[in-house]
């Protein structure tokens, strides 16, 4: 069985790769390298370099290869770019997952398992968040998700796609190969074990008056080897099911002010730290319940600590100082 894993070069597709061939599986990635690294695949895994919205380089990708099911992976995922700007997220986002859905109609190919966001949720009445929560983005990212999941209602419909929708809180940490190397880098705790290494001057808090316990959003971590256990369970839901959405988070929230303190612990430095303006776009708590993963698929994330999450990627850190080769 050939699986296309779209973005297999980024740092989540990157971890699915690494999963899919201990499963022994055939895999080939698919990525325009624009925040993927080359040597984030491994050399055996052919990576094909293009745009999953150009629809002649996406057919002929199908038309030369049995591929059984896709994992995409690639997308824009930076909810203030979002905000500065809208039309990427809804060009690259939409129609990529448009192009592929043509490509595999046309080729008869029907599994497909979409990164999805818990920013479709927005800013939820009631946390842990469940799935039947009404969508309500605060910003194009998560508005972006919820086109492509209908667009996969439509091709289930129509065209017998079986899919399922993975809706990812805060993807963190590393495996002994795959980390987070992004330029430039947005998310939280890379950019607080930098400042307590000294590679960066202090993180900035972005906001603090959030009605939240100590004022900074509270977000749910969950790490990247987890995330890539739930795709092959989806894959393996499908064969008997047309559909489904899932929650992928541990359930437990942490302030962007607890990270910091846990990510100082672990450091064995204090992550320096100032209080910035709010970031535009940002809900103020996102905390999953994973229960329905848990219970349809069989879905037991191993990484259950922060502590254990952060670890991990203080140790890809320690062995890829420079990242990825550049
Ligand atoms: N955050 C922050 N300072 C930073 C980066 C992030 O305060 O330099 C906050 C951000 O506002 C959010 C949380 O940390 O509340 C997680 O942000 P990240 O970008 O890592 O992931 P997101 O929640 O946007 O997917």
């Amino acid at each position: 069985m050939t699986i296309l894993v779209t973005g297999g070069a980024g740092y989540i597709g990157s971890a699915m790769v690494e999963r899919l061939r201990a499963e022994g599986m055939d895999v080939v990635v698919v990525d325009n390298l624009s925040r993927g690294h080359r040597d984030a695949v491994p050399s055996e895994v052919p990576l094909l370099v293009g745009d999953v919205s150009d629809e002649a380089f996406v057919s002929s990708v199908f038309a030369e290869r049995e591929i059984q099911a896709v994992f995409h992976f690639a997308a824009e995922s930076l909810v203030g770019e979002s905000m500065e700007n809208p039309g990427k997220y809804f060009r690259n986002n939409v129609g990529g997952v448009l192009t592929l859905l043509q490509a595999m109609s046309a080729q008869g190919v029907r599994r497909f398992v979409l990164s999805s966001t818990a920013a479709t949720y927005g800013d939820p009445d009631t946390v842990p968040i469940v799935e039947t929560a009404p969508n309500a983005p605060t910003n194009p990212y998560g508005q972006s998700k919820i086109m492509c999941e209908q667009l996969l209602r439509w091709f289930g419909e129509i065209h017998g796609i079986r899919w399922t929708a993975l809706r990812y809180f805060n993807a963190a940490g590393a495996t002994a190969s795959c980390g987070e190397d992004h330029d430039p880098e947005t998310h939280l705790i890379p950019l607080a074990l930098d400042a307590a290494y000294g590679r960066r001057g202090a993180l900035k808090v972005f906001g603090n008056d959030y009605p939240t316990p100590d004022g900074t959003c509270v977000r749910d971590y969950i790490h990247i080897a987890d995330l890539a256990e739930a795709h092959l369970l989806a894959l393996r839901y499908l064969e008997t099911e047309e559909f489904g959405i899932f929650n992928l988070g541990n359930g437990k929230g942490f302030s962007v002010l607890e990270v910091l303190d846990v990510a100082g612990r672990v450091a064995g430095k204090p992550v320096p730290f100032e209080h910035a303006p709010r970031r535009p776009g940002d809900p103020p708590t996102l905390v999953a319940s994973s229960e329905k993963a848990r219970k349809v698929l069989g879905w037991e994330p191993k990484y259950a600590t922060l502590e254990s999450i952060v670890e991990s990627a203080v140790r890809w850190s320690e062995s890829h100082p420079n990242g990825y080769e550049k």
